[in-house]
């Protein structure tokens, strides 16, 4: 009864290694839900990949990797706030590094816990967290361990921010310059006029930037006939035609049919959210799951670890056993099973 995500083993290492060479002073990142993949299983392959420093999202997210047996540096890329306990407690950890992103916070560290390996994070454009181009000159390491600085670009490479923001920074004080989202002629650029040590931040690109090494599969687990107006289901709605309620693997604990927002910007897209409007409000909402080569509808909302499809029609396409494709958001899918072809 499982959702499985199926890997291409040697497509998918090929592609990361390839990602990991292009980018000299790479830290992979392994985040959230290991972006479909587990933070486990990101650990090791960044073990493969001879990385030495791990970028980890909260500090909670330490402990795993660590079970994971990643033993070398870890990066938490939310920036330490005194109330965080567990972030608070991993600042004498010689292994990790702690992102500062407000002047207050550190001086507070300075006094409180000399030592610790810092990085100050920089406001960009994005402006989500950071100290500001007029800050630059108050920052004071004192008796820290200054790691460098960092920034969060957003998605289109910003070259010409990163540079004067980290021109003006390491002319304050000398370090490494840790940046996302930048392309790779970009960070060449970026890299060779800086003549400072640079460090890539990179999750999505590395991990799902070959996205035909990575396959979700669900297994049809019941297939029942229904006539036109039957009822079914826990909201007992009634078939809209005669068919068949296909029951497959795969439901809300799985992340099934949850869509993180994405802007919609351009006509297209626009146009496309109109029409899940309308398919919506006529109450047929199109499910991740395929059967004969079609997107099908969800027959009712995605139950915990399953979900009911209808297919129209004579023939209902599969059998149980069979596994269909999903499409899914790797970002917001949680797979019970990796299969390592
Ligand atoms: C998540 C994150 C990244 C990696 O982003 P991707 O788009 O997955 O490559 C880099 N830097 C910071 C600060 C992040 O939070």
């Amino acid at each position: 009864m499982t959702l499985k995500l199926t890997i291409d083993t040697r497509a998918w290492r090929d592609h990361v290694k390839h990602v990991h060479e292009e980018f000299p002073g790479l830290v992979p990142v392994a985040k959230g839900n290991g972006y479909g993949l587990g933070l486990d299983v990101l650990a090791r392959e960044a073990e493969r990949l001879n990385s030495d420093c791990l970028a980890v999202g909260t500090a909670h997210e330490v402990a795993t990797v660590r079970e994971a047996g990643w033993s070398r540096d870890v990066i938490v890329l939310n920036p330490w706030r005194p109330f965080d306990e567990t972030a608070t407690a991993l600042l004498d950890d010689p292994r990790v590094i702690t992102v500062v992103s407000r002047l207050t916070d550190l001086d507070e560290l300075r006094t409180t816990h000399p030592g610790t390996r810092v990085v100050v994070e920089l406001m960009t454009s994005m402006r989500r967290h950071g100290i500001t181009p007029q800050e630059i000159a108050s920052v004071d390491a004192g008796k820290l361990g200054f790691e460098g600085w960092t920034m969060h670009l957003p998605l289109k490479g910003q070259l010409s921010e990163a540079k004067q923001l980290a021109s003006e920074a390491v002319a304050h004080q000398r370090g490494a310059v840790w940046v996302s989202h930048l392309g790779v002629n970009d960070y060449r650029r970026f890299r060779t006029q800086l003549g400072v040590q640079t460090r890539m931040r990179m999750g999505t690109r590395l991990w799902l930037g070959a996205p035909q090494a990575l396959r979700t599969t669900a297994t049809v687990l019941d297939v029942h006939r229904v006539a036109r107006g039957a009822r079914y289901g826990y909201n007992q709605s009634r078939a809209p035609r005669d068919g068949w309620l296909v029951i497959v693997s795969g439901g809300t604990s799985h992340g099934i049919a949850l869509s993180a927002p994405s802007p919609a910007r351009s006509l297209r897209q626009r146009g496309v959210s109109l029409a899940q409007g309308v398919l919506d409000a006529a109450g047929v909402s199109r499910s991740p799951f395929s059967i004969a080569g079609r997107k099908r509808p969800f027959a009712e909302p995605p139950h915990m670890h399953a979900s009911m499809v209808f297919v129209g029609g004579t023939s209902a396409g599969v059998e149980v056993g069979d596994e269909i494709p999903v499409t899914t958001r790797q970002t917001t899918t949680t797979c019970d099973e990796l299969v390592w072809n």
